[in-house]
């Protein structure tokens, strides 16, 4: 039986549980950030919440190449990039409770065991481990009118009964009118007979049954527009009224998605079932916002941004929705290039692989790999006048750069020359040593004052500010006298005067870098003013 029964009845939080069948990829997060934006716009207050089955603590030390961005939230929790769907939908900002992995609930379960909290009795999954998540829902839920929740991965996987089961005795200990559950399936099209086929979502939905849970929604996603008969056909195999089912052809933009879903009356449904006293939706900025993105636009510029994992664009998710979000609100259109940092060997090939170039990015990032050639770029920027902007790395690599540049060869960051001559980049004080494990670095909201005769402060119009961070090194202060002569300017510390934030370089058209993430706080329809001061640029 689960504890808290009775204090959670007394305060009727709603909840929405959102899973996922037939295959991964679906865009599970965006339904369930979709569903977050339009319960918003109804002027009701909406946490939401990942449940990620993995057994890691956090998401920290995966793989970027693999799993996407790791999304760092104002209390500096390393967590996956869902977090920034949630966070750019419902314009808010999340917490590390909205960011459970199995790793922190099993390790919270061995150590309360371990110090003799369960008094001898046998430790198992039902009840402890599930109890031990529908706590954190719980604890994630409070206090706001909806909560959200989505589970990571689809239903069958190996690692997420627990958290089905979670779920399912949740709706029983918080009464299951308060809940509601959406399963989002694939609907394949096949060519040969120019068929939409539902089986598999039927299968999904039989998967999700077999675990106790009824869903009352349906978000089905084809690759192409399907017409009456599939929503008829899938409220007739899987349980789910015709008025619970949304189906989600590819949009335009995912941006698009909670509109979509209005229109298909998915939150008048939502809204119905969970007896909200809810107001009428407001989406005119949103709307706006998918015509702006939409809307063809007369001058497209191209960026360039400098990384070394090429082939997921999952991993610099924030950074690249920063950008748009930055052209969306400058009205031009944005090209965004990749470039490989390893191929920046020597100075031609940079030059050959940047000259077409409008401006150039370079994100965050760890390890050497590629590190030569991200210098190139920003000494290339520096020298050719060429808009920059520096994310974390992106500052350090400036720093190194407008040393190379002005004659101190072997500056460095000692991450990845340790017995550097010059290391203007350095390990922070307390971090040394710690070079390669989870959970050891300077994390989320620090304050920063700008300078005020700065471009940095024009852009902001403000001179202090808060900004997420995640981060080993920083610039070493003993070469801050040598900046001036270097051509930059450390604009932006720490209000204690101690640790650079920001560069600019003087006399250049945008050269601004930051030892924060800009990204993080960057929105669709509020975009971050480093990053359209940047797009602004292109246009001079
Ligand atoms: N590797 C650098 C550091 O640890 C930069 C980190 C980043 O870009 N997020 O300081």
């Amino acid at each position: 039986m689960y504890k808290e029964r009775d204090k959670t009845l007394a305060k009727p939080v709603k909840y929405v549980f959102v899973t996922g069948g037939v295959l991964s990829g679906l865009g599970k997060g965006i339904t369930a950030a979709s569903i977050g934006n339009i319960l918003k716009a109804r002027g009701l207050s909406v946490n939401i919440q990942k449940l990620d089955p993995y057994i890691n603590v956090d998401a920290g030390t995966l793989n970027p190449a693999e799993h996407g961005e790791c999304f760092v939230t104002k209390d500096g929790a390393e967590t996956d990039l869902d977090l920034g769907h949630y966070e750019r939908f419902l314009n808010t900002q999340l917490t590390r409770h909205s960011s459970v992995m199995s790793g922190r609930i099993l390790r919270q379960l061995i150590d309360d065991e371990r110090a003799g909290k369960f008094l001898g009795q046998t430790v198992q999954v039902v009840p402890h481990f599930t109890n031990a998540i529908m706590d954190a829902v719980i604890t994630a839920g409070k206090g706001f009118d909806v909560h959200i929740v989505e589970i990571g991965g689809t239903v069958g996987d190996y690692e997420s009964p627990a958290f089905f089961e979670a779920i399912r005795e949740l709706g029983s200990v918080v009464g299951i009118e308060n809940c509601v559950y959406v399963q989002v399936v694939y609907l394949p099209y096949l060519s040969t007979s120019k068929e939409i086929k539902t089986k598999p979502a039927q299968n999904a939905v039989r998967d999700l049954r077999s675990m106790g849970i009824l869903p009352n929604v349906l978000v089905a996603r084809s690759e192409i527009p399907t017409n009456g008969q599939t929503r008829t056909k899938l409220s007739n195999f899987c349980g789910v009224p015709e008025a619970g089912i949304a189906i989600l052809p590819n949009a335009r933009t995912v941006y698009e998605v909670p509109l979509t879903l209005e229109d298909q009356g998915i939150g008048e449904y939502i809204v119905k079932k969970l007896k909200l006293n809810a107001k009428k939706p407001k989406h005119d900025s949103w709307k706006k916002l998918v015509d702006s993105i939409i809307a063809t636009p007369k001058k497209t510029y191209r960026v360039g941004v400098v990384a070394k994992y090429l082939d997921n664009q999952d991993t610099y998710m924030s950074v690249f929705e920063a950008l748009r979000a930055g052209s969306w609100a400058e009205g031009v259109g944005l090209e965004i290039s990749w470039v490989d940092a390893e191929s920046l060997k020597t100075k031609t090939l940079a030059t050959k692989a940047l000259k077409d170039l409008d401006g150039i990015v370079v994100p965050g990032g760890f390890g050497s790999r590629g590190i030569e050639g991200k210098i190139a770029a920003a000494q290339y920027s520096l020298t050719n006048k060429v808009p920059y902007l520096g994310l974390c790395l992106g500052m350090q690599v400036a720093v190194i750069a407008a040393a190379r540049n002005n004659g101190v060869t072997q500056a460095n960051s000692t991450e990845f020359a340790p017995n550097t001559t010059d290391p203007v980049i350095h390990t922070m004080i307390g971090q040394s040593g710690k070079e390669n494990t989870g959970g050891t670095m300077r994390l989320g909201d620090y304050p920063c004052s700008i300078e005020k005769k700065s471009a940095a402060a024009e852009i902001y119009g403000k001179t202090s500010i808060i900004e997420r961070h995640r981060h080993r090194y920083e610039a070493n202060n003993a070469y801050l006298s040598q900046y001036e002569s270097w051509g930059i300017k450390a604009v932006g510390k720490s209000p204690d005067g101690k640790l650079v934030e920001m560069i600019e370089a003087v006399k250049h058209p945008f050269f601004i870098a930051s030892q924060f993430h800009p990204e993080f706080l960057s929105r669709p329809n509020v975009p971050h003013p480093m990053f359209q001061g940047f797009i602004a640029s292109l246009k001079k």
